[in-house]
């Protein structure tokens, strides 16, 4: 997602670069480009002109940092201020003192709001936190039902009383349900309408009047663009959002929408889906969707994902040598390791910056080349791998490895001279002066 935003800021960033200080003229150009962008990225205008406005004063304020390049502190600054617009922290599921704590789910429909509820319910399943899930949609056909076969398919209860009964009444019932059974988190799956409607709204009203949640989520298609910001005022306004789910993350990269729910609600973004399983859900993190838009790659996501895979120890060194730029090809050949054992290649390269537009095809030809690159790092001395420099400065080397690996010696100078540009640019992004939140610096 985001990368027209991510290319943008990078041109943008490029125009910067040699000068020596921000200043009203030179940074013009760069606002420009971030301008574009962001309502390319289906960010509400009204959102976008304030945010340009906030980064052009921050910029022009900003002191001139020794060492520091005017277009790293300019793209500092931008992410700050994305950070600040989204949110400064993850928010987490409200949950209430005493139980049953009840979550209301609102949104159109198609959304995503019947696939959300089961996630959020695995999502605290796994927290050890019991769950009942309600169905409350009697009108879209089939709703019920795919929610009882969700629920079994996670192993959560649901509530329903078919399509006859109203609506605030199985809301109502549902919760008595979940006091008499001890259960710790009532989520309540609402009707949603293919556009704004009036009764859709009356009864969401109603529904909460009654129930009074402890949370009530609006669930929203990333997808939606610059109608999110409509829609988020209106559901705010009409019944009161406390929180957000951004669902179809994986999908279009417009990612606008993310912008707009804060700023207009005041309500956070709790958790993005990004994908159709019940399993493809994630907390939502503000500065790591900044870095992410600012084409630095998701790579805490990436590592933490990782991280369920191997122990978190090692997954933190990994993280730490990627941002000092210190890893050398036995990590390299660690993360392919990795990467295999995450299962899709594909949903791992969608969390690298300029790689989320690729096709199947594309895709098919990225994982031949890192079968190509196994090898070839396969046929390289121990020492060759810890110090990816050696080859850069030896042909020789470089002959006998491609001997070795069945590969030509062009493909070989290949891997190594893209290996060293992404320890530079690493490098680069790691560097203190970024000082980015949640982004370890070499120190
Ligand atoms: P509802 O009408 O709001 O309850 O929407 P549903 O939960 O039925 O979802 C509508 C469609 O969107 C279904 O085909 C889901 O599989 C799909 N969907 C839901 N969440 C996501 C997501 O995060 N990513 C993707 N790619 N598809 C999703």
């Amino acid at each position: 997602m985001f990368d027209a935003l991510a290319e943008r800021l990078e041109s943008a960033w490029k125009k910067l670069r040699g000068q020596d200080k921000i200043s009203e003229s030179n940074i013009q150009e760069a606002l420009r480009e971030v301008r574009r962008a962001l309502l390319e990225a289906d960010v509400n205008l009204q959102v976008v002109k304030e945010f340009i406005a906030e980064v052009e004063t921050k910029a022009l304020g900003s002191e001139v940092i020794a060492g520091v390049q005017p277009d790293q502190q300019f793209i500092k600054i931008v992410h700050e201020e994305l950070v600040a617009v989204m949110g400064e922290s993850n928010v987490p599921l409200a949950h209430a003192e005493r139980a049953p704590t009840v979550v209301l789910m609102a949104g159109l429909q198609g959304t995503g709001k019947t696939t959300a509820t089961a996630k959020l319910a695995l999502h605290l399943r796994k927290q050890n936190r019991s769950t009942l899930m309600v169905a409350t949609d009697i009108y879209r056909p089939a709703a019920v039902d795919q929610l009882v076969t969700l629920g079994k398919q996670i192993n959560v209860p649901v509530f329903e009383l078919g399509t006859d009964t109203d609506p605030v009444e199985i809301a109502r019932q549902g919760i008595e349900r979940a006091k008499a059974e001890g259960i710790d988190t009532v989520i309540i799956d609402t009707a949603g309408r293919l556009q704004i409607d009036r009764d859709m709204m009356a009864e969401l009203a109603r529904i909460k009047e009654t129930v009074e949640p402890d949370d009530t989520l609006l669930v929203i298609d990333a997808m939606t663009g610059q109608e999110a910001a409509n829609l988020t005022r209106t559901f705010h306004e009409e019944i009161g959002i406390s929180g957000a789910i951004l669902t179809k993350l994986d999908g279009d990269s417009r990612g606008g929408a993310a912008l707009s729910v804060r700023k207009i609600s005041g309500a956070p973004i709790k958790f993005v889906g990004v994908g159709e399983k019940v399993e493809a859900l994630q907390p939502f993190y503000p500065d790591r969707m900044a870095s992410r838009i600012l084409g630095m790659g998701d790579v805490l996501t990436l590592v933490e994902k990782a991280a369920e895979e191997v122990d978190i120890a090692d997954a933190e060194k990994m993280h730490e040598k990627i941002m000092a730029a210190q890893f050398d090809f036995n990590d390299f050949l660690k993360q392919m390791r990795l990467m295999k054992s995450m299962g899709s290649l594909g949903g791992v390269l969608k969390l690298i910056p300029g790689m989320n537009k690729l096709t199947d095809d594309q895709l098919e030809k990225g994982e031949s080349q890192l079968k190509l690159s196994e090898s070839i790092v396969n046929s390289m001395t121990k020492e060759e791998r810890q110090n990816p420099d050696l080859l850069a400065g030896s042909p020789s080397r470089r002959r006998r490895i491609a001997r070795g690996s069945g590969h030509s010696e062009k493909e070989v100078s290949k891997l190594v001279t893209d290996f060293s540009r992404m320890r530079t640019m690493m490098q680069r992004m790691g560097q203190g002066a970024f000082g980015m939140p949640g982004m370890a610096g070499p120190g």
